[in-house]
Order: C-alpha cells, then sequence, then structure tokens
C-alpha cells in the first residue's frame, strides 16, 4: 500500500549580498512556521505503518515506511554509490573513502537548527526519511545489510572510516552503542576506525566513555556555530531548539579526557555571520586543548531556516581554509596573523614562499575531517559536494589540479608567481 502526497518545501525569496563575506546582521534565520499536528512527530509513517522492505529510496510522493534505528540506518548518496546500492557517477571521484551513517527514525530529529535540512519544522512538508541533508539524500537501508557488503574485504574496502552522526532523539545514545556494536562485532575497527558525531545536548560523560569501549576511535562534537551569539540564534532559542553552548563545550571537554590528543573535535560552518577572526580564533583553541576542527563552507540547505541567505563568498572561505590549515597542520597561530578591521585574514602569519608552498601543494582546500589511511592532513570524510555544487567547488573532494589551484589563487587573491 502506498499513499501519494503533495509534500512541497515552498520556494523562498532569495537575499543577496555583494560583499566578499557573510555578516552577521545579513544571516538572519527565518523563524519557524507552525506544524500541523497531524504532520508532528512522525504521524503519518507511524499510523500507515508501512513496513520497510529493504532500502529505501528518498521519494518525497511517496510515504515513507515505517523504518528506525538500530535495524535502519540512513547513508550519505556518496557512500551509497561507493558500496553499490545506488547507481551514480560522482565528478572528479571514483568513490568516498568514508561510509557516513545517521541514524533514523520517523520522528527524526528533535532540534530544529536553522541550516540543516533534517531540522523538525520540516516534518509540515517532508517525512524525515526523504529529507535532503548537505545538498544530497540519504538512502535509508537495514543496517546488517551495510555490515555484510564491507565484512566481506574489510582490509581492501574503499572506506577508510566510518561515521555514525547522532541526532536528537530520545533513543540516540541507546542506538548509537547497538549500531557501532554490530559493526565492532564483525569488522576489525583498526581495519576501518570509527567515528562518532555525536549530540551532546542528550549525553552524559558515562555515553561518551561507553563510545569509547566500544572501539570508536574519534569523538567530534558539532559546534557549527563558531560563537555563542551565533549558536543561539541558529541552534538554540533563536529557532526554538534544544541545544546549549555550554553542554556542547562539557561534553567536547569529556572526550578530550576519554579519547586523547588528536582524537577528538569539532565541526564548525563557516560564513553563518562570525568573522574570520573569530572562527580562526575557535581553530586555534581547539588546537590548543589537543583537538581539530573539521570545517564546512555553509552552503543555504533547500528546505531550511536559512535557504534564503547567500552561500559563503568563496574569497572568505578561502582564507579561512588556508588559515585554519595552517594553524592545525603547520604550527602557525592566529596571533601571528593579521585581519582588518571587518575581521578579514589580511596575513596569515608566515613567509611568503611557504604559504606559496602550501598553496601548491593543495591539500589544504580539501574536504576537512577525521583522517583516513592516506595520511593525518587528508580527511577520509570527503563528502563529495556537501558544501557547494561541482560547478563551483568549496570543499575540494579529491586532490585539486592545477587548473584548480589557479582558480583558487584568484579566490584568494593570491596571483600566480611570474618566474
Ligand atoms: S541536531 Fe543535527 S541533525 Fe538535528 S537539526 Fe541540528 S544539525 Fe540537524
Amino acid at each position: 500500500m502506498s499513499c501519494i502526497e503533495q509534500k512541497t518545501t515552498p520556494s523562498q525569496s532569495k537575499v543577496t549580498n555583494h560583499l566578499d563575506h557573510n555578516p552577521f546582521e545579513v544571516m538572519e534565520p527565518r523563524t519557524p512556521g507552525r506544524t500541523p499536528v497531524d504532520r508532528k512527530n512522525g504521524k503519518p509513517v507511524k499510523a500507515n505503518d508501512i513496513p520497510p522492505q529493504g532500502v529505501y529510496l528518498p521519494n518525497n510522493n511517496i510515504l515513507a515506511p515505517h523504518m528506525k534505528s538500530p535495524e535502519y540506518v540512513q547513508l550519505s548518496t556518496a557512500a551509497a554509490i561507493t558500496l553499490g546500492i545506488m547507481g551514480g557517477r560522482m565528478y572528479g571521484c571514483e568513490c568516498t573513502r568514508c561510509l557516513n551513517l545517521l541514524l533514523t527514525y520517523p520522528e527524526g530529529c528533535r532540534a530544529n537548527c536553522a541550516y540543516c535540512g533534517l531540522a523538525r519544522h520540516r516534518e509540515a512538508d517532508r517525512d524525515y526519511a526523504d529529507r535532503n541533508f548537505i545538498r544530497v539524500d540519504w538512502p535509508a537501508v537495514p543496517m546488517a545489510d551495510i555490515i555484510d557488503i564491507v565484512a566481506k574485504d574489510p582490509e581492501n574496502s574503499p572506506f577508510h572510516r566510518m561515521c555514525i552522526s547522532m541526532i536528537t532523539h530520545p533513543r540516540s545514545e541507546q542506538d548509537t552503542f547497538a549500531v557501532l556494536e554490530q559493526w565492532t562485532d564483525r569488522i576489525d575497527p583498526d581495519a576501518i576506525p570509527v567515528s562518532i558525531l555525536s549530540n551532546p545536548t542528550t549525553m552524559t560523560r558515562a555515553d561518551v566513555q561507553r563510545t569509547k569501549d566500544l572501539g570508536a576511535d574519534i569523538f567530534t562534537v558539532a559546534l557549527d556555530a563558531a560563537t555563542p551569539e551565533l549558536f543561539d540564534r541558529t541552534r538554540g532559542k533563536g529557532v526554538q531548539s534544544p541545544h546549549k553552548w555550554s553542554k556542547y563545550w562539557e561534553v567536547m571537554l569529556e572526550a578530550r579526557d576519554i579519547f586523547g590528543p588528536h582524537k577528538f573535535g569539532a565541526h564548525i560552518i563557516v560564513g553563518m555571520g562570525e568573522t574570520e577572526f573569530e572562527v580562526l580564533r575557535l581553530v586555534q583553541e581547539l588546537v590548543d586543548l589537543g583537538g581539530h576542527s573539521h570545517m564546512f563552507c555553509f552552503f543555504p540547505e533547500q528546505g531550511s531556516l536559512i535557504d534564503h541567505l547567500p552561500a559563503t563568498p568563496r574569497d572568505q572561505w578561502r582564507r579561512v581554509q588556508l588559515a585554519r590549515y595552517l594553524i592545525d597542520y603547520r604550527d602557525a597561530r592566529v596571533e601571528q596573523m593579521r585581519f582588518d578591521d571587518q575581521g578579514r585574514v589580511t596575513d596569515y602569519g608566515i613567509a611568503k614562499s611557504e604559504l606559496a608552498d602550501v598553496i601548491d601543494e593543495g591539500i589544504a582546500f580539501r574536504t576537512s575531517g577525521c583522517p583516513g589511511k592516506f595520511q593525518d592532513d587528508i580527511s577520509a570524510c570527503d563528502r563529495p559536494y556537501g558544501d557547494s555544487p561541482p560547478s563551483n567547488i568549496a570543499s575540494y573532494p579529491f586532490q585539486p589540479k592545477k587548473k584548480d589551484i589557479k582558480r583558487i589563487r584568484k579566490q584568494l587573491d593570491i596571483p600566480v608567481a611570474v618566474e
């Protein structure tokens, strides 16, 4: 039985920004609308109770089947293509190196983060399993099927890492443990290490410890917003969402204790209204604590509360990407860098020749995240086109080529040296 629904996301009028950065005043989220009672908490999916049959591909005209973690998880389109569950090709890459999993429930995530395609306000017009997230669809797949495929030959798997993304849901912790346990029962975490993208709002220190005891390698916290004000505006009271900056920091510091140096970190989205100085000061703080930052370029996710706002201008993004790489991997410090009166980087605080070498190497402009098997500063989590279209790449999911570096230099306003 299936039921055709007209679930639509209204299109919003766009705010344009002709500046070379996204200032705080421009980046104001919309207020979430009211959700009709009959759409709340995944009611239609639970009431119709359609049994799932294998893989479910997001389809906004079909009522989603009743799928729940830990039996079911969602995975990124890139991971589904790499696993062979979905057909398709990705510009510039043969596969993704990270198996990104997302817990799934008919009620979906109970938070309402302004930039997120999974946010609660979307239940008004889209079942949870049909929501786009970081620009792509997330097919729902039985966890046992994923494990069966990967367990055939973990040593030679294209995946260098697996990551479980928790969402804000009362079952999130227990199901994360269950998914992790299922995985480590069959797959040696030394062959494919596991990262946890946590949901601090509902977590205790004992929960963090449990993920470590069950075999997780790296624990990350999605701060996403670079300052407490921005956090509150985009993830807290500003959008009727439950998250608190202080709780996120509390859990991140627990992770630092439990997982140790270089085994914890924070996600940060660049261009939601913070200055370049503010985000780089945070990057430095994380490095000083022994952790890493994993960066995303803000992209207005369709259906989110800020889908009418401009994506981060490429010059702002490139400056932050480059400076962050220097702080994380080249021992540069934010105090040595110089900023203008709007907080934009004007000097990276290292010799011009060294800067030129780092730019030409190109690694600074690749997607950042938990490492894979190539080298420490190359992320397994390459999230192909999660923060930009292939026509104007923000985070390169592959090693940038000469023509890409030329473009990056233009965006940075650092011309190619004439020899
Ligand atoms: S908690 Fe995570 S998944 Fe939920 S709305 Fe916020 S960013 Fe999205």
